[in-house]
């Protein structure tokens, strides 16, 4: 478990996404600290209750959970809508919902363009759009845009990952600027690989592209451009997360911790 601490008593949080990999790590991450959650994201009814009564029984917080489609701008209204009145206050925004689909350009299904622009990208849009005046009003806010190495880097037959997640890092540049007099500040994490089940149905996709097998995708497409060689995990998320929403990182605004064991050094 991650061993940074940092008191978030009785602030209240909004993870998209939380219901797998890294947004129920991070919100975990913010429940251990003291913070009340609203989960989200798509998944089997039973799992996600599951979850949610454990995160709230260990931690000893509040822990809702909302189901709106980040493809569906009025669900997301209601989302930040139903934080704000179950809570009674919007502390932390987490944008990390998100779906990859790898194909040559020249293959790439319209449909997962759509998709993929409207879940990694728009969504933050409409979550912003509504968490801003809640956070506005209370004058505190902390936006975490999860984004990517490839808000940075490109990476061949990722083209609307790519596009999306530097989109997501302009979007959170600009809502840094508007924001900042507010109390509120607007920052991106930039993971490079973690081993969630985005990344494992990745691997075969990329096997499948390449015509290689899922052992070569690993050592030498997916962690050949990490230097460390090795996964970033959940508690290297998570510390940066902490920083972001405490004091500490306070003046931390429109930028992006990038967590890639040296990938962007290149
Ligand atoms: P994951 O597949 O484990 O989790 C994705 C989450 O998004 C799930 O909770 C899923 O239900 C939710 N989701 C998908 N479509 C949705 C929709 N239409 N409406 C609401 N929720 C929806 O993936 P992950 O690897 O944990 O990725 C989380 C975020 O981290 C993504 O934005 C991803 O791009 C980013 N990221 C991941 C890695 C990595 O290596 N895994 C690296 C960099 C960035």
């Amino acid at each position: 478990m991650n061993s940074v601490r940092v008191d978030l008593s009785g602030q209240a949080a909004v993870i998209t996404g939380s219901t797998s990999g890294i947004g129920a790590a991070l919100a975990e991450g913010l429940a251990k600290n003291g913070a009340h959650i609203v989960l989200n994201g798509l998944g089997d009814a039973s799992d996600i209750e599951t979850l949610r009564a454990r995160l709230a029984e260990q931690y000893g917080i509040k822990a809702f959970y909302h189901p709106a489609n980040m493809l569906k701008p009025d669900e997301i209204e209601d989302l930040i809508a139903f934080a704000a009145h179950e809570l009674g206050r919007l502390d932390i925004l987490i944008n990390n919902a998100g779906i990859q689909h790898v194909s040559p350009v020249d293959a790439f299904p319209a449909d997962k363009w759509d998709a993929i622009i409207g879940i990694n990208l728009t969504s933050a849009f409409h979550t912003i759009k509504h968490a801003a005046p809640v956070m506005k009003a209370q004058r505190y806010g902390r936006i975490i845009n999860i984004a990517s190495v490839h808000a940075l880097r490109a990476s061949p037959f990722k083209a609307a990952y790519v596009a999306a997640k530097h989109g997501v890092l302009g979007l959170t540049k600009t809502v840094a600027l508007e924001v900042a007099e507010n109390g509120i500040t607007a920052n991106c994490i930039n993971p490079g690989y973690v081993k969630t089940p985005l990344v494992e149905n990745q691997i075969a996709d990329t096997a499948r592209v390449r015509g290689i097998s899922e052992e070569d995708v690993v050592r030498d497409v997916l962690l050949s451009a990490q230097p460390t060689r090795t996964f970033i995990t959940y508690d290297q998320l998570i510390g940066a997360l902490l920083y972001l929403v405490s004091s500490d990182g306070g003046n931390v605004n429109g930028h992006a911790i990038t967590v890639d064991g040296g990938w962007t050094a290149r």
